[in-house]
């Protein structure tokens, strides 16, 4: 095996995705506690609020406690790289998410035990599922009042359409949750509530009816685990390799992430089975990671996060490759070369130079402005990586600034913003005011708090009476103009100069889809 393909073999990228309040903060801090990448649980936190401290920008955030920025944390744990890419979870937020989650290979479902599948998580799943990203269940605070296994699991298999298959069982749950039967190393795993931070190794045993078993559980909670695992052997699927890695198969882990519990084994999962870089559509071909030509795709933004530069950071998925500080890069959408120097990998504890980067890496690049999300970058080849999408917003605003002489200040504010993809903007082919538009609510809350703070220009934002934007597409040259024609003031360009159709309300849009039969009128354009 080359360097490369043992590179790409030992990487495992993945995300996050979870319901808000399920625990993926919990379980982000163990997984890189179990990775020996941090000391002490609380360390996610902490450090997250150092960064926040710096930017004043992120007020919001900390106002409101939420996170709105997806950050990348790398750590390595039995002979695998883990890149674990965070996303946010709050609903208005999600754009981002989704973009993070064409970034990964894998992701990991965190669900509360006594919740199931929440609205959130399914919103999620969907996107993974798009994509056929492979999905391993971790039903966490089983040290709580849950749910029976048998109907949480049967849950996931009728809401997601996806077969589940434990590679746990819980023995009791709440104040009696005394741990969990390892279904695939055949061990038992005994919750130790007053053990911190430790990590529990596990007692080996020689299947379901060893008789330590009986040594160490009361009679009653082996009988119980015996019979359910039993049940559940007979009623569901075994785990099989290939079903979870096509997305059809999702193994389940029941734990405890603020115990600790059930931590280790997921990440043992992960490293065994979690697939390594994936082979990721391009346009004119598919790219395999083990190609020895480095290639990656822009899958996220992140400006000032030095509110004193104006530098912004483009988050790189190298998909092929062996990157070398310096490499000079091609930037497809310019047909610029770029030479490479200070790209940053996000080690946990630190960001740090990146001598070198393998496949499924995410580097950060800083830049003034050139790189923007969906970008390929390749050492020559004409390619574009595909897939990466923007949603049409739900929210349309018209925004003005206080001073009418800032007009063009704020116009500039609201392209980077756009460039970012923290917020869309639609440029009317007549008058003169910006229209905005977001996912959720809080991002113009957001917008304008950044607008404030980094550009020191008072917004406003207002109702525009618009319901929906659609990206305007058709091979039919004569009917696009027409409609342009007659549609003028509904009419608008998004940053990239792409035409949106600003509709007033669901009536506006079907009459233009009748009377233009030949125009696409898209929720998502992918990103070029
Ligand atoms: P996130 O919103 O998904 O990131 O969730 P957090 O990790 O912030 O957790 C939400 C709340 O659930 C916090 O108060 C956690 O302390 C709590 N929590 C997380 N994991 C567990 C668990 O295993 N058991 C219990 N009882 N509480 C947990």
């Amino acid at each position: 095996m080359s360097e490369l393909q043992d590179a790409v073999s030992r990487r495992r990228t993945f995300a996050i995705i979870a319901h808000p309040d399920a625990g993926k903060t919990t379980l982000t801090e163990k997984l890189l506690l179990f990775g020996g990448a941090i000391q002490m649980a609380g360390a996610v936190k902490a450090r997250g609020e150092q960064r926040r401290a710096k930017s004043d920008w992120m007020k919001v955030e900390r106002e409101r406690g939420i996170s709105v920025t997806a950050s990348v944390m790398t750590f390595d744990y039995e002979g695998r790289t883990f890149n674990l890419l965070d996303t946010p979870g709050h609903e208005d937020f999600s754009e981002d998410t989704y973009r993070t989650l064409t970034a990964v290979d894998s992701a990991v479902m965190v669900i509360d035990g006594a919740k199931g599948i929440e609205a959130q998580t399914l919103k999620l799943f969907e996107v993974c599922r798009l994509r056929d990203v492979p999905i391993m269940t971790f039903c966490n605070k089983m040290d709580r009042e849950a749910r029976d296994p048998f109907d949480l699991i049967s849950e996931i298999e009728s809401a997601l359409a996806l077969e589940v298959t434990p590679a746990s069982w819980p023995i009791g749950m709440g104040r009696d949750f005394l741990g969990c039967y390892d279904l695939i190393r055949d061990r038992l795993i005994l919750m130790d509530r007053s053990k911190g931070d430790e990590i529990d190794e596990g007692i080996e045993c020689n299947g379901l009816d060893d008789p330590r078993l009986d040594e160490l559980l009361p009679a009653h909670a082996v009988a119980k685990l015996r019979e359910e695992v039993e049940m559940a052997r007979g009623l569901m699927p075994a785990f099989d390799l290939e079903a979870y890695r096509a997305g059809h198969l999702t193994p389940i882990y029941f734990g405890s992430a603020i115990n600790n519990f059930g931590v280790r084994e997921l990440l043992s999962g992960l490293a065994e089975n979690a697939p390594p870089p994936r082979p990721q559509p391009a346009d004119p071909r598919t790219v395999q990671p083990d190609e020895e030509k480095v290639t990656g795709f822009v899958f996220k933004v992140q400006a000032n996060m030095d509110p004193n530069h104006r530098d912004r950071i483009a988050f790189v998925r190298l998909c092929s490759g062996r990157y070398k500080r310096g490499a000079k890069l091609k930037h497809i959408r310019s047909g610029k070369l770029m030479a490479v120097n200070n790209a940053v990998l996000f080690l946990a504890r630190d960001r740090e130079v990146a001598e070198e980067a393998w496949p499924g890496d995410i580097m950060g690049i800083p830049n003034h402005g050139s790189l923007r999300i969906g970008d390929t970058l390749t050492e020559g080849e004409d390619l574009r990586f595909t897939g990466v999408p923007s949603f049409a917003p739900e929210l349309l605003q018209r925004v003005r600034p206080d001073d009418p002489m800032r007009v063009k200040h704020l116009r500039k504010a609201l392209e980077h913003f756009a460039e970012e993809g923290a917020s869309q903007v639609f440029k009317p082919l007549t008058g003169a005011d910006w229209v905005v538009g977001v996912v959720g609510q809080l991002q113009f809350e957001v917008l304008a708090s950044r607008i404030e703070a980094e550009y020191g220009i008072a917004a406003r934002f207002e109702g525009a009476g618009l319901d929906a934007a659609r990206w305007v597409e058709t091979d039919d040259k004569v009917q696009l103009e027409k409609f342009i024609e007659l549609n003028r003031s509904a009419l608008a360009e998004d940053h990239d100069g792409a035409l949106v159709f600003l509709a007033r309300n669901a009536w506006h849009l079907n009459r233009a889809q009748e009377d233009f039969p030949a125009l696409r009128f898209l929720k998502t354009r992918e990103q070029n």
